[in-house]
């Protein structure tokens, strides 16, 4: 038995996932064949093909075509149904996951309301048939008008007490910081709803900086390249907040050229709070599981730091102070089982 075999059965906990960014080719292929939509291929190799990361643009053009794709509320629950499958199959126990529901407002016309009903019931059905506990991060495309990022504000609070746990900020972060969507996140945190954006990814510590002056963030989405500021991850040590850092996501967004190259045993060094999370996963060609087989065989982690970054994950969840000691309690045993068990 060896360390991958651990990393395989331990039990997880994913923090930074977006569901329209987990369809895997499958289920990319079901939806068009539903809708009658010509996708660039017909197979699932070819999807595959598709979907392999080339440069952002092309990101983006997966992105949107997934995006036609999700024509009905049945299509929203039924891919938040396979997205929780996907999630148990790796044994994790509870993921927070960001959803981007204006868009389907906008393109389809699918109210806000219907499209979390829609995900509610998928995520009530995964609880109850997978056991997986899950919640959700309404996430703000940066490059929508400030005022339309109301529209996202607005529903996240009407499902604050009912699957949603913050305001997210996302999409390019190139000329679009969060000072941008200053009075939607005011909004939000007036009615005692978080914000957890992105930042630190393909922008620097500026961007962070800013981040941390509007939002006043618990956790924040990436965050890796505070490393680049020496006052910046004093700061963010000091505070200990979470960043969900994502390491294969941002090889693939030129964020660093290696594992090798990549700031995560810096971060660590500088007594950063981190947890690890694979961001848009077959886009990635990834998943939470690769994740920590890569992390384990490029920094040499070993089982005592698997464990503590898995308790940061659920310690920096936005769920109860009882859940969380409930949660942590459960996986320090099943931690301390599974290394008798496989030797590691
Ligand atoms: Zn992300």
């Amino acid at each position: 038995m060896t360390l991958h075999d651990f990393i395989r059965a331990m039990p997880k906990v994913e923090l930074h996932v977006h569901l329209e960014g987990s369809t895997q080719p499958e289920a990319v292929l079901h939806l068009a064949n539903k809708h009658g939509i010509q996708l660039p291929a017909d197979s699932v190799e070819g999807i595959r093909e598709w979907y392999t990361f080339r440069d952002f643009p092309h990101f983006i053009e997966i992105y949107l075509k997934i995006s036609e794709c999700i024509r009905t509320v049945e299509d929203i629950e039924w891919l938040g149904r396979e997205f929780l499958r996907g999630q148990a199959a790796q044994n994790i126990r509870y993921t927070e996951f960001i959803y981007t529901p204006y868009n389907h407002f906008q393109q389809k016309g699918l109210s806000g309301d219907e499209q979390l009903n829609a995900l509610n019931r998928a995520r009530a059905w995964a609880q109850q048939e997978l056991g997986i506990h899950s919640a959700m991060i309404l996430d703000i495309d940066r490059m929508v008008r400030p005022e339309e990022g109301m529209w996202t504000a607005e529903l996240a609070v009407r499902f604050k007490n009912n699957g949603v746990v913050a305001l997210g900020i996302g999409g390019n972060e190139v000329g679009y910081p969060c000072s941008l969507f200053r009075t939607a996140i005011d909004y939000v945190r007036a009615h005692g709803l978080v914000c957890i954006p992105h930042a630190g990814e393909t922008v620097g510590p500026e961007s962070i900086w800013d981040a941390l002056a509007v939002c006043d963030p618990p956790r924040l989405l990436h965050g890796v390249r505070c490393i680049e500021d020496a006052a910046l991850t004093a700061e963010l040590a000091r505070r200990q907040i979470p960043l969900d850092a994502c390491p294969t996501s941002n090889l693939c967004l030129g964020v660093y050229d290696s594992f090798a190259s990549h700031s995560l045993p810096a971060l660590l060094d500088a007594g950063l709070n981190l947890t690890i999370n694979s961001d848009d996963p077959p886009m990635f060609n990834t998943n939470l599981t690769e994740e920590w087989l890569r992390c384990a065989d490029a920094f040499g982690w070993g089982t005592a730091l698997i464990e503590r970054l898995t308790l940061n994950a659920i310690r920096g969840s936005r769920q109860s102070a009882e859940y969380q000691a409930q949660m942590e309690f459960e996986l320090k045993a099943e931690f301390a089982r599974l290394r008798d068990q496989y030797g590691v």
